[in-house]
């Protein structure tokens, strides 16, 4: 669950709220009641994401470790980039 940096442009109330994704985007800040609580880009709720990007890509393209039954010499299965240069 990503974590937003909000900040209040009336009085200046920064705040990080926790929310899903599919949570409506906060407006009335919590401090004065205005409606000018602002949700920040901040590098928090990317670096969340993208981790679990990279995480699942690495696992996924390391799928070789058991080699194809056939395979000859010990190598790696057919999805491997080494092993379609043998055949
Ligand atoms: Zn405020």
């Amino acid at each position: 669950m990503p974590i937003y940096a909000y900040k209040c442009e009336s009085c200046g109330l920064a705040k990080d709220v926790l929310q899903k994704i599919s949570d409506p985007v906060l407006t009335d800040c919590p401090a004065c009641g205005k409606a000018t609580f602002k949700k920040q880009l901040t590098a928090a709720g990317f670096q969340l994401k993208g981790s679990g990007w990279y995480e699942t890509d690495f696992k996924g393209g390391n799928s070789c470790a058991a080699p194809a039954a056939g395979a000859s010499d010990g190598a790696a299965c057919a999805a491997c980039p080494a092993a379609s240069t043998a055949t």
